[in-house]
Parts: structure tokens; sequence; C-alpha cells
């Protein structure tokens, strides 16, 4: 414990340090990782609000489909009438089970054993793949980790062994996720809790890189917001990279094909709708796998520290909320008309093209250093400098045209058209469904400021020469 004071001790010292200069670029710019160093009273609100009140959440929108078809009002009604009680609605769910238990610790430990004794071969074979051993990127300690980029091969074989199941062997029903929903609740909040419990426990005792640990005098934020920047087991069992990328996002296509399996059962049909929300977010699944190893240069692995925002965002939230379509559509089978599909269809697919667009281009530019052509023309750029931690003074280039000129933040524009293009998909009849697309957008809204904020502390007035450039975050001429 004396140690992790110390480290902070010596955080410290060298913020103060820095904040002491008066030059633009400052030695280790505020705000440059994805969590502060000093907590005002309106983040610890925010803090204790989110860890209080987000598990009742997810229970909420699973169980207003479990016991009142999906209605969001409907509970709410009869507790202000007196028909029903919290305790009345809370009897009614169900509860934990062995057998959930049991499902959800087969399924954590398959991922596990994917995950760390699988090496990847599918980047053999697969041309463009890049998976297989691949580089992070550098820690604000200075350090580059190795991960092993098995995420597709992953989700190859789960999905290849659950349509062995469901053609030949039939071990389990299809509708097994469906059918253990609330119960397979209770696993994954066991599994989020204990998860970062223990990554804030060893970011005191053990840590995987002390230099990489970040502290504030709240044990809340640290808590929720996470102290060690990439906390490891062993060599190669990387906390974020596994949540983050299983077991959640793995299971994404398989919880939404067990609901699609619900409906077969229920109705003897699938919906249309059904049949979009599988596919479009099978696509948005799918090029997360693909780009795996780009993945560990986005802000959730470059940026942001593991604790509870992370470790039981991805156990519980992700699962349970990125999933709501499919859920509501078992209890409201909506068929959609054709002109209807098809405005669906396009919106997702127009979306699905803007987003990976925008990515692509920002990832071709940086790693060519700006020698490829964007939209057939060299790319332009504004020159950036600006000073890491450790002093070193480095360059930099931010693109200005191409997505990158129309709007700084398209990339975030087409994850949120495809967004209310699941939602659209189930039709018009309730809100539930739409509670994604409200999330998101308050997700990349403060993604984008937050985002701003640090490229804005990081580069100075050349982020200022770039923001005078291209003026709109996410849509040009409004925002
Ligand atoms: P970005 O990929 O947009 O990366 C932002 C960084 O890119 C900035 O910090 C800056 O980094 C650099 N940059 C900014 N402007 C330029 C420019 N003009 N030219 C070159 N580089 C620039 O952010 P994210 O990592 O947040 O997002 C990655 C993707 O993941 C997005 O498409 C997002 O929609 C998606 N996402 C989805 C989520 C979900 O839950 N579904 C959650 C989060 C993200 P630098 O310091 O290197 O200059």
């Amino acid at each position: 414990m004396s140690s992790a004071v110390a480290m902070e001790a010596t955080w410290r010292r060298r913020r103060l340090s820095s904040n002491g200069g008066a030059s633009e670029m400052t030695e280790e710019p505020a705000g440059q990782w994805g969590r502060a160093w000093e907590v005002d009273w309106f983040s610890l609100s925010a803090v204790i609000l989110l860890l209080c009140t987000a598990p009742f959440l997810v229970f909420f929108f699973v169980m207003v489909c479990d016991q009142y078809q999906c209605s969001v009002s409907q509970p709410l009604v009869e507790l202000y009438s007196g028909e029903a009680t919290l305790r009345s609605i809370w009897d009614k769910a169900p509860s934990f089970t062995w057998t959930a238990a049991q499902i959800y610790t087969v399924w954590v430990s398959f991922q596990v054993v994917l995950y760390m004794c699988v090496p990847d071969i599918t980047h053999k074979f697969l041309p463009g793949y890049a998976g297989g051993v691949q580089d992070g990127a550098r820690t604000p300690a200075g350090l580059i980790n190795k991960y092993e980029i098995n995420g597709l091969q992953s989700w190859l074989i789960t999905h290849a062994l659950w349509y062995a199941n469901a053609q030949y062997f039939h071990w389990f029903s299809p509708t097994i996720i469906f059918d253990n929903w609330i119960p397979l609740l209770w696993c994954t909040n066991i599994l989020g809790y204990a998860v970062s419990t223990f990554a804030f426990v060893k970011a005191y005792l053990f840590p995987t890189n002390a230099e990489d640990c970040k502290f504030t005098g709240n044990v809340f934020y640290n808590y929720m917001m996470g102290i060690e920047f990439n906390p490891r087991i062993g060599k190669w069992f990387d906390f974020k990279l596994f949540f983050n990328g299983r077991p959640g996002i793995v299971a994404w296509t398989l919880i939404n094909l067990s609901y699609a399996a619900k409906q077969q059962e229920l109705y003897g049909y699938v919906t249309n709708s059904m049949i979009l929300v599988n596919v479009l977010q099978a696509i948005y699944v799918l090029d997360f796998f693909w780009n795996e190893a780009w993945y560990l240069k986005t802000i959730d692995i470059c940026h942001d520290h593991f604790g509870w925002y992370l470790g039981w965002g991805d156990c519980v939230w992700l699962p349970f909320l990125y999933t709501l379509q499919g859920l509501y559509l078992v209890y409201n089978p909506v068929q959609l008309s054709t002109a209807h599909a098809a405005a669906v269809l396009l919106l997702g697919l127009v979306g699905y093209y803007v987003f990976r667009s925008t990515n692509h281009q920002k990832d071709l530019f940086r790693r060519t250093e700006g020698k490829c052509s964007i939209w057939g023309e060299k790319p332009t750029f504004i020159e950036c400098a600006y000073r890491s931690g450790d002093g070193g003074l480095h360059h930099s280039k931010l693109m200005t045209s191409g997505f990158w000129g129309v709007a700084r933040h398209l990339n975030y524009t087409g994850d949120l058209m495809g967004s209310l293009a699941y939602c659209a998909a189930c039709g018009f009849g309730h809100i539930h469904p739409y509670f994604y697309i409200v999330y998101m957008t308050i997700l990349l809204v403060h993604r984008c400021v937050r985002d701003e904020h640090r490229c804005s502390s990081k580069y100075g007035k050349d982020w200022k020469r770039y923001t005078d450039a291209v003026p709109y975050r996410l849509l040009p001429g409004i925002f």
C-alpha cells in the first residue's frame, strides 16, 4: 500500500510541476488521459448516481418486457396509482438460479480458453485481416503492450459451435439465453462487480505497471473510472481487451440469435424486423472483430483506465442494453412494410458506411503519415506539436479533408445513424427500443466533448487552427 501512496505522490508532483509552466504545451497536458486528476462535486455526484442507479436501470428495461410487454410507462402508472409496489414488481421478477450460473460460468470460461489458449490462425488465410500478436498504442508511461488479437477467430468458433448445436447436436435449446435472461442478469452483475473490485484492489496491491496508474483522492471515482491503465494477469491476460471484446461482444450476436429462435418457437415465424436487427448488428459486431487490431488505438484502450465503468459496463450494460431491440421484438413481433424495412436497411447501411469509412480514412492517414489518397486526392492537414509526460516534443497531423474535413467526428455520426436504424426496425409502438439511440447520443456527444477537451489540452493553438478549419463536430451546419 505504501508504494501506491508513493506512486500517487510522484504523479501529483509531476502534475504540479507541469501546471507551473506558462507555455501552451504543458509537460503533461491536463485531460490527456481518460479520467480526471481531481474530482469536482459534479463529477463525484454523477459517479455516485451512476453506481447506485445503473444496475437498476438495466433491471428496469429487462423487467418491463418480462412483466409489461416492454411498456416503459405501465409500471410507472401502476406504481403511481398504487396498483403495484416496488416490492411486488421485484417479487415477480425471476431471481438468481444455479442453472444460469452454470451457463454463465461455462460461457465465460470458454471465452477465456479461446482468448488465452488458441493463438490466431485466421490472419494466415484471411487476406487483409490483421490478427495474431499486435502492438498497442504507447501508454502514458511509455510502454507498448503486446496483444494476441484472436477475437474474430473466437467469434467464428463460438458461432460455428452454436450452429452445430442448433442443427445437429441439440445439447441445448437455441432459446437458452432468452429463457434464462433475468437470472443471467444476476450472474453478469456478480462478475461485473467482482472484476471491478478485483481491478481496484489490484491497483493498490500489485499493479501491472505502477507508472501507468492514476489516483485521485476519491475512492468512488477511483473505483468507477479505474486506476490501472492496462491491468493484466501474467503476460497475456489483458483485462481491457478481454472484457471489452469478449464475453459481451461475442455474446451480442448469439443473444440476437436466441431472440430470433424464441420468436420462431412462440409464433412459428421470424419477423423481418428481427432479421434486420440481427443482420445490422451482426455487421457492426463483425466489423469490430475484423478491426480488432485497429481498436487497440481507440479511446477505450488508449486513454480509459480499467474500473467499474469498463468492467461492469462490458459484463452487464453492453449485453443487456445493446440488445434491447431483439428482446422487444420477442414480446412485440413487428412485421414491417417493405418500404419501412427498406428505409431501415438503407439507414443502417449508410450509417455503417460513414462510420467505417471515416475510421478507415483516419487510420490510413495516420499509418501513412499523410502519404495516401483520400477521395482521390492527397489529403490536406494541419501540422501539430505537443509534449508528452516525459517532456519530449512530438509532432502529429490532423486531417482536414475527406470525412474529417466535413465534421470533426463523422465516425460518431455514422454510428448514431446505425443505432437509429436498429431502433426504427422495431416500429413506433413503444419507446422501449429507442432507449439505445438516446443512450448512444449521450455517450458519443459526451465522448466527443471529452476527446476535444483532451485534444485542445494536447495541441493548444494547433487544435484551435483545426477547429477553425473544420468548425462542426457531428452535423455540418448544426453541431
Ligand atoms: P476516434 O477514432 O474518433 O479518435 C479520436 C482521436 O483521433 C483524437 O483523440 C485524436 O487523437 C485523433 N484525431 C482527431 N481528429 C483527427 C483528425 N482530423 N485527423 C487525424 N486524427 C484525428 O474516437 P474513438 O476512439 O472514441 O472512436 C472509435 C470508433 O468507435 C468510433 O467510430 C465510435 O463511433 C466507436 N465507438 C463505439 C462505441 C459503442 O459503444 N458502440 C463506444 C465508443 C466508440 P490523437 O491524440 O492521436 O491526435
